[in-house]
């Protein structure tokens, strides 16, 4: 039989916006010794602006390009992008595609033509400086232009980091992006372990290594080239507004508003849930 407590546990959890997907996980939620984020659409928004087109193109004409190329990409990235071109995508035009995932995407057109947007794994650029988010985009291998854009740390984002620390909880950042980036963002936030310019398939193996080291393991995010990770940590907890379906799916706690303190939440309340049902 489940204590009749851990049902008020995750009453009082979904009336602050967080759906704990059972008892066995507010228990655990009592037991977390380090939380591991991803970075993009977790600690950030994941609403890029564009700041800068370079392209020798009509820059309207290349924005067309790049949207037309992340149409079909479920990446905040690619929702940026689409998102900066005020104008008509005609989706008619695509024959294939393609997501590749922690680089970019891969797009043929009707015409044949084959485009590329992605950063510089994917299309690679002389000179590159490191500075932002830069989408490189390709036409049959000629590099056309480069939308560079940025992202902002959730306003809440640097108190969650603080919160749980003050608790002794280990905090873990793991991205996809450049160098540069992840430290910035990490040392903005306090957070004390950094893993950079990482695959999904890396974001895995890091995750494994440290499961079964301790105390329980989260892995909080929004389920873009990260949701095996959710699927595999003790307690996933998906970003659930941004975050895709199948991260909901896959996550153990789904975070509504996509607000990061909401996981120091879901510790307090499991924490009081236990102090009733014991
Ligand atoms: P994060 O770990 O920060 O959430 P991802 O693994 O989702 O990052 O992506 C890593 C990097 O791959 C991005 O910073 C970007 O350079 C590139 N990328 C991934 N998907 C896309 C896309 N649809 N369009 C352009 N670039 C992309
Ligand atoms: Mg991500």
């Amino acid at each position: 039989s489940i204590p009749l407590g851990f049902f008020g546990g995750i009453g009082a959890s979904s009336r602050n916006g967080i759906l704990v997907k059972g008892g066995n996980f507010l228990e655990a939620l009592n037991e977390v010794g380090t939380v591991v984020f991803d970075k993009t659409g977790t600690l950030t928004e994941g609403v890029f602006e564009v700041t800068e087109v370079v392209t020798d193109m009509d820059r309207h004409e290349f924005m067309g390009l790049a949207a037309l190329a992340e149409s079909s990409s479920p990446h905040p990235i690619a929702k940026s992008v689409v998102d900066a071109y005020n104008g008509q995508i005609d989706r008619s035009m695509i024959r294939e595609a393609k997501e590749i995932p922690g680089m970019g995407v891969s797009l043929t057109t009707t015409d044949g033509d084959v485009y590329l947007a992605g950063n510089s794994r994917l299309v690679s650029v002389e000179g590159e400086s490191n500075q932002g988010t830069r989408i490189h985009v390709s036409k049959n291998g000629r590099h056309i232009g480069t939308i560079i854009l940025s992202d902002r740390l959730k306003a809440n984002a640097k108190e969650t980091i603080a919160h749980l620390k003050k608790r002794g909880i280990a905090t873990v950042m793991l991205t996809g992006d450049i160098r540069e980036n992840a430290m910035s963002a990490a040392s903005d936030l306090g957070i004390d372990e950094v893993h950079y310019q990482l695959m999904p398939e890396d974001k895995l193996r890091i995750l494994e290594e440290k499961l079964g080291t301790g105390r329980k393991l989260i892995f909080a995010g929004d389920g873009i080239n990260d949701t095996p990770v959710l699927a595999r940590a003790d307690i996933g907890v998906a970003m659930g507004a941004m975050g895709s379906d199948a991260a909901i799916e896959a996550a153990d706690v789904v975070v509504m508003d996509d607000d990061p303190m909401k996981i120091a939440t879901s510790m307090d309340i499991a924490a009081y849930t236990r102090t009733i049902v014991y």
